[in-house]
């Protein structure tokens, strides 16, 4: 649209002249959004999804995904992902130790304290849980212990929970926990030398108090499974999360959490959606999201 065309229409037109040069100016306005809009998209667009391998350091592959998802299935869908290895807890245990006998190599066994969903609620106060993860650790090795969910910070001090950190620290287990900041502050202070798995970098915690964590426990680690949808805005990577990850880049990896059906037909999308935002960060960084920094950890 060019201006000077309008302008030069004769004066007794001023009415119109007058119009057409609002309108004008409104085009030129809408065609600046859009043309804004359109590079921004552009430069969205020109960021290529991460293509890397990935490790998936929160998977479940619990009773109620057999049916539908048998062995051979879950191993197509790592393949399709690009998913090299995974780390696997199941309620029951079964699932983890089935995948495992199929694929020693790609699944890493962390060791869920459910037998059912039902032990969700009381786990670290129940005898007969800490008999069956008992006898589970004595059967099997295990990279870590979890993921196991605790929300009140006074659930790490009971008697069973005690015994539980003694065998965990004796195995050098990871603790996976699906908790808040003061239960994982609580963790790290009551098992000091053992390495702790956030589960979904907290759920709902910010990044400010992500790093808050990192900075006060070192041994501290987080997934990202639940949180890929909270990394970007439309301009890219919001600045809290870049700074988290820049100011940590070692801390932090992917998960999918497939703890219902739901989430293994969805498994391809949930990877593509951390394949996206990892596309925004340097590839070094994004390589040791990916994959880099679990490797790490189960160094440890
Ligand atoms: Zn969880």
């Amino acid at each position: 649209m060019d201006r000077r065309v309008i302008v030069e229409k004769p004066r007794s037109h001023d009415c119109l002249l007058q119009g057409a040069i609002m309108l004008n100016k409104g085009l030129i306005a809408s065609t600046l959004i859009l043309f804004l809009l359109g590079s921004r998209a552009m430069a969205d667009g020109n960021k290529q999804p991460f293509a890397g391998p990935i490790i998936d350091a929160h998977v479940h592959y619990s009773q109620t995904s057999w049916g539908e998802y048998p062995i051979r299935k879950v191993m197509e869908k790592f393949d399709k992902g690009g998913v090299e290895k995974a780390l696997v807890s199941s309620t029951p245990d079964d699932g983890t130790l089935g995948l495992h006998r199929h694929s020693a190599d790609r699944i890493i066994k962390f060791l869920r304290p459910y037998r059912t969903r039902s032990d969700m609620a009381n786990w670290y106060g129940d005898k007969d849980v800490l008999e069956y993860v008992q006898a589970r650790l004595a059967a099997n090795d295990y990279s870590g212990f979890g993921e196991f969910h605790m929300y009140d910070p006074l659930a790490v001090t009971t008697p069973e929970m005690k015994i539980l950190l003694e065998l965990a620290t004796k195995k050098g287990l990871i603790l996976h926990s699906h908790s808040g900041a003061d239960v994982i502050e609580a963790l790290a202070k009551a098992a000091p030398g053992l390495t702790i798995l956030w589960a979904h970098a907290g759920l709902s915690s910010p990044p400010v108090e992500i790093a808050e964590i990192f900075k006060k426990f070192p041994q501290v680690y987080a997934d990202m499974s639940f949180r890929g949808g909270d990394v970007l805005d439309a301009k890219g990577i919001k600045a809290d999360w870049l700074e988290l990850f820049e100011s940590y880049p070692e801390r932090i990896m992917l998960g999918s959490d497939t703890y219902i059906p739901e989430q293994w037909s969805d498994y391809q999308g949930i990877i593509d959606r951390h394949r996206r935002w990892l596309g925004h960060l340097p590839l070094p960084l994004a390589e040791m999201i990916a994959s880099g920094n679990a490797l790490k950890m189960l160094k440890r």
